[in-house]
């Protein structure tokens, strides 16, 4: 039996988790279980999964998990301390699936244990840098990436050299807005934005993918995790979502890795891995699904496309400021505090506001996605009181 850890277990990725550890029963046992508020989502959770551990974050929330979970032999743990303590509890498959930085410490720990460490939340990658790929190299953890493009770039490359590659193209739905004009995008309303054609995220990701800035974390994602320069890295807009991301060798071949738009798929492939689960129902019949289209992005209408690669380019910190400063204006969208174009723009200034230094401690870190959170802030209470 494998012992697992879900961080973020009532949100997407957590439920989608959850649903398959439920198909295999004897094959997975739930040790711990984190939720950043909904405790009743959460004890639900814990009860059907005789889980171990519970821990919530937003102590204004524990007293109704610990009324849900009284008289058992539960732990319950609260704060941002509980949740760290969560995942530093013991487990051979852990995934980190919080989302925003806001997971970057219980993801580090979860790296710093051993096992498997299956990474959905990339905002913790692309702030951290190397101090996460650092902690897990240490610790002998294997880092298995959940997030669906980089899960197909893993089986395609199957361990081959980086250094044969000449270009590692990931795949974008496009968002919501693929064929809206700016204007339209200005005028965008939460709701409209989070309105995924193909992908049904959390609320956080949706927005990223409707300003394509999910694809500019991306590439910083796949940067650190396969180590291919920035130069190599492309991202190719397919509406119809099922080719999820290719590698093209240098003498023109390239192999691309399918399937069905369910993150199931790519999260079953972490879990068994190097074996499978057999999920008979996520099938991707090529017969009937119609014609696959491919077109290059617009970086125009989405130009968090090219702040991300600028971000990447500058290194050092900016990546680390790019995410806060877009956590920030995202939150701010979706308060219907600022507009969906302010987003990027946010972004771009405070990158423009702060410098970009070598990413030195894991304190450093931290000290500049405040920093950079303090500029943001800012400048969306300016763009409110327009
Ligand atoms: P979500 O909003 O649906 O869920 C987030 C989870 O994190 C919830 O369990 C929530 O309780 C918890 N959480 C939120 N804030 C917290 C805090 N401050 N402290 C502790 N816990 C907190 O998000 P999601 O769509 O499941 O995405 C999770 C991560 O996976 C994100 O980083 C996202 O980019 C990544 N991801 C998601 C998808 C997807 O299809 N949903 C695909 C690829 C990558
Ligand atoms: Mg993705």
């Amino acid at each position: 039996m494998t012992s697992i850890s879900i961080l973020g277990a009532t949100g997407s990725i957590g439920r989608s988790t959850l649903d398959l550890v439920r198909r295999f029963p004897g094959r997975f046992r739930v040790e711990v279980l984190t939720a950043h508020r909904s405790a009743d989502e959460l004890a639900d959770a814990v009860l059907a999964t005789n889980a171990k551990v519970a821990a919530i974050a937003d102590a204004r929330a524990a007293p109704r998990l610990a009324e849900r979970l009284a008289g058992r032999s539960i732990e319950v743990l609260v704060g941002a301390d509980g949740v760290l303590e969560a995942a530093k509890r013991d487990a051979d498959w852990t995934m980190a699936a919080i989302v925003g930085a806001a997971g970057l410490a219980p993801t580090l720990a979860a790296a710093e244990r051993g096992g498997v460490l299956a990474l959905a939340n990339k905002e913790a990658l692309v702030c951290s840098g190397p101090h996460l790929l650092d902690a897990a190299a240490r610790a002998g953890t294997r880092l298995l990436p959940v997030d669906s493009e980089h899960n197909a770039v893993f089986q395609a490359l199957a361990e081959r050299p980086v250094a044969t590659l000449r270009r590692l193209v990931l795949t974008a739905s496009g968002g919501p807005f693929r064929n809206a004009s700016l204007e339209e995008m200005a005028r965008a309303t939460p709701e409209e934005a989070v309105a995924h054609p193909r992908w049904s995220m959390g609320a956080k990701i949706s927005i990223d993918s409707a300003t394509m800035m999910n694809k500019g974390l991306e590439l910083i994602e796949a940067h650190l995790l396969f180590g291919v320069p920035e130069t190599k890295l492309a991202t190719l807009v397919h509406p119809q979502s099922l080719v999820h991301g290719i590698v093209e060798f240098e003498d023109g071949s390239q192999i691309a890795t399918l399937g069905p738009t369910d993150m199931r798929v790519p999260i079953a492939h972490t879990l068994a891995w190097p074996d499978r689960l057999p999920l008979d129902e996520q099938r991707l019949d090529l017969t009937t699904c119609g014609t696959l289209n491919f077109e290059p992005p617009d970086e125009r209408r989405f130009p968090a496309l090219r702040v991300a690669r600028d971000a990447l380019r500058t290194g050092g910190s900016a990546p680390t400021i790019l995410n806060a400063a877009n956590e920030v204006a995202v939150a701010s969208f979706l308060e219907r505090r600022t507009g969906f174009l302010d987003i990027i723009s946010v972004v771009e200034a405070t990158l423009e506001s702060l410098v970009a230094d070598a990413p030195g401690t894991l304190e450093e870190v931290v000290a500049i996605d405040c920093a950079a959170r303090h500029k943001a802030t800012a400048l969306c209470a300016a763009l409110s009181d327009r």
